[in-house]
């Protein structure tokens, strides 16, 4: 990066002038936008905000590199994600730094965030030697006698990437990784309030053999840097995650590219009767209040049954109420400011909301020093917006059932679904979860928080469209074709 921001002691604005990377080389743009902390609220950077053309600039740039990238082996890409994932270790702390300065993520999750960001580049490495085709079984049919075929996986060319800011550097692997993977180039577009970990990632990427072109990464608003990714001909796939309005918007502009689309969601858990609380509440815990809440697989709604529910109540309040709430460049703070103030002021409008259907506050539902309290909610109805909608704040619903079915029509009764999850010691309830949840991914005794790295990843209905999970992701960002050869014998 041409100028470090994380240095405290640069006091000149000059100093903070950031430039986005294209073909290796970094450019300006005429008009920059300022980046504040989301929680001391000072200017931590100056960021370009590229034009269209410079935009397609960008896209020209890895348009003409897809070729170069396309000769690769597969010895060779493996390698180059290799010494970005060792980068990335030898850069932890500053690289999880960044993160905390930019999205007010706590530093013991921004590093978690690093560990994951070099488990993914790790996996995709791996899965870059793996990228095979099949044989079919071409005499399997009628007319296919005397015939051989099979399929081989070849790179798209470019990718356009676009990305959230709660998760700058690993949700940007998820893309980056399998692109170079599968032999693609990329041009990023990250998210504005989180340019600094991409252009950290473009600073790492210049250091290793990655062909100069092959990842350009522009800055500017979604308006502007999305829309001339989503509408170039030279784009043949846009991977992006962000909220449902964004990607629904994508998908009607994007023509015939391809679109794997991450979007939100409201998850949510059962939780049976029978279980034991003081394994089950820290996780509830950790599940609701990550990253304030700002996790797309965050816990919003938790149904309990009738049995359990005080008990549960009064350990997940007890609990909740031990957060450490602070600066999130403290390694004890676990809870910081959201990402925007409008964000909080719309976070504390849906709980007023919600209390004036007849929620009751638990804990939480006030601002101290800046940060939302992560709040705990009862009493709340299905169609109060803290419910129903993607809350993306440190906010939970708890509810009470008298039934699994009852826990099972709640959590499907939603336009979401990315993962749900149920606590049950009851092997056919823990069965009939996993197969009525209308979701993508079922965890059974955990979260639905829950992710690893190389598991697909996805959602049904308005959490999005494709997988991620790298082996998946890579499948995503291939063409499939066919090879026949006649054997011509008689
Ligand atoms: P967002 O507002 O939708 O923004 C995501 C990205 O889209 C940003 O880079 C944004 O740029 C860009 N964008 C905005 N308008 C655009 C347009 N018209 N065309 C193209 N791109 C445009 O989402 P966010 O607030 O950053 O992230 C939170 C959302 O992401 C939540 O809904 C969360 O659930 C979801 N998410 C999903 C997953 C998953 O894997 N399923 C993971 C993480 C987050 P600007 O920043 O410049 O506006």
């Amino acid at each position: 990066m041409e100028k470090m921001i994380i240095n405290q002691n640069l006091s000149k604005s000059d100093s903070l002038k950031m430039k986005y990377y294209v073909n290796g080389e970094w450019r300006t743009s005429e008009k920059v936008s300022e980046l504040h902390s989301p929680y001391t609220n000072e200017i931590i950077a100056y960021i370009p905000q590229a034009t269209r053309e410079e935009v397609e600039q960008a896209i020209d740039v890895a348009y003409n590199t897809r070729g170069q990238m396309a000769k690769l082996t597969a010895y060779e890409r493996a390698a180059i994600l290799e010494q970005i994932a060792q980068l990335f270790k030898e850069n932890r702390v500053k690289a999880a730094e960044i993160i905390s300065l930019e999205a007010a993520k706590p530093m013991k999750f921004s590093l978690g965030e690093i560990d994951r960001t070099i488990e993914t580049y790790k996996f995709a490495a791996e899965e870059a030697k793996r990228l095979t085709g099949e044989i079919i079984p071409m005499d399997a049919a009628k007319n296919g006698a005397n015939r051989f075929g099979y399929t081989i996986e070849e790179p798209l060319g470019v990718i356009g990437a676009i990305t959230p800011f709660n998760f700058p550097q690993n949700l940007v692997a998820h893309k980056v990784g399998p692109a170079i993977a599968a032999g693609n180039t990329i041009v990023l577009k990250p998210a504005s309030q989180t340019p600094l970990s991409a252009l950290f990632l473009a600073e790492l990427l210049d250091q290793t053999d990655l062909p100069k072109g092959a990842f350009n990464v522009v800055t500017g608003s979604g308006g502007t840097v999305g829309d001339a990714l989503v509408e170039s001909n030279k784009v043949k796939m846009i991977t992006f995650t962000g909220s449902p309005a964004v990607g629904i918007g994508i998908r009607n502009k994007a023509g015939l590219k391809k679109v794997a689309l991450e979007l939100g969601s409201n998850a949510g858990v059962i939780i049976d009767k029978g279980v034991d609380l003081t394994k089950i509440v820290p996780k509830c815990v950790t599940g609701a209040f990550s990253n304030q809440g700002q996790v797309c697989i965050s816990l919003q709604r938790t149904y309990v049954m009738d049995e359990l529910f005080d008990a549960f109540i009064e350990k997940f309040e007890t609990e909740t109420k031990k957060l450490v709430v602070g600066s999130p460049l403290e390694e004890t703070t676990d809870i910081s400011a959201m990402i925007q103030p409008k964000e909080q002021e719309r976070a504390l409008s849906w709980i007023e909301e919600a209390v004036e259907y007849g929620a009751r506050i638990v804990t939480g539902g006030t601002v101290e020093n800046g940060v939302l309290m992560p709040t705990i909610l009862t009493d709340v109805p299905s169609n109060a917006k803290v419910s129903c909608q993607e809350v993306f704040a440190p906010i939970v619903v708890v509810s009470r059932i008298s039934s699994i079915e009852e826990g099972i029509r709640a959590i499907n009764d939603s336009n979401y679904g990315l993962q749900a999850g149920i606590f049950t010691n009851n092997i056919q309830t823990a069965f009939k979860a996993s197969k009525l949840f209308e979701v993508g991914g079922v965890m059974i005794n955990d979260i639905p928080t829950y992710r690893v790295d190389q598991m697909p990843y996805g959602g049904v209905k308005e959490s999005g469209t494709g997988k991620e999970g790298l082996k998946y992701a890579i499948h995503e960002m291939t063409e499939t074709k066919l090879i026949v050869w006649n054997q011509n014998e008689e």
